[in-house]
């Protein structure tokens, strides 16, 4: 399946390639704030379609986590990181994709507030 997302104003567009079969809710301060629905795919996966100019990126606590986000209208649709591997990967916000049905994907929740 290929997703299409983007942030509010639209300055931020990307195309996400993968099965979504479960997102992922996160208590720490970060994820919590934001509300955001993770699902992880490797980085090459991910396309980004505007100027990469369009992003910002925040980082915080250990700084291995890039979260990136539209400088215009502040939506978060992704973020960057390595996963245990060393593996380049991407936490996609599934917030942000098109023509999905947020009701229809199991969330798990991960105590991120204790990691
Ligand atoms: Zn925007």
């Amino acid at each position: 399946m290929k997703y299409k997302g983007s942030c509010h104003c639209g300055g931020v567009a990307f195309e996400v390639e993968g099965t979504i079969d479960s997102a992922l809710a996160c208590n720490c301060s970060m994820c919590e704030r934001k509300g955001s629905l993770l699902w992880f795919v490797p980085r090459a996966k991910l396309r980004i379609t505007t100027p990469e100019s369009s992003l910002s990126t925040y980082t915080f606590n250990k700084h291995v986590i890039k979260h990136r986000f539209c400088s215009n209208c502040g939506i978060h649709p992704f973020g960057e990181g390595t996963d245990p591997k060393g593996t380049a990967t991407a936490a996609i916000n599934i917030r942000c994709l098109e023509d999905i049905d947020l009701t229809k994907i199991p969330v798990n929740h991960f105590d991120g507030r204790s990691a």
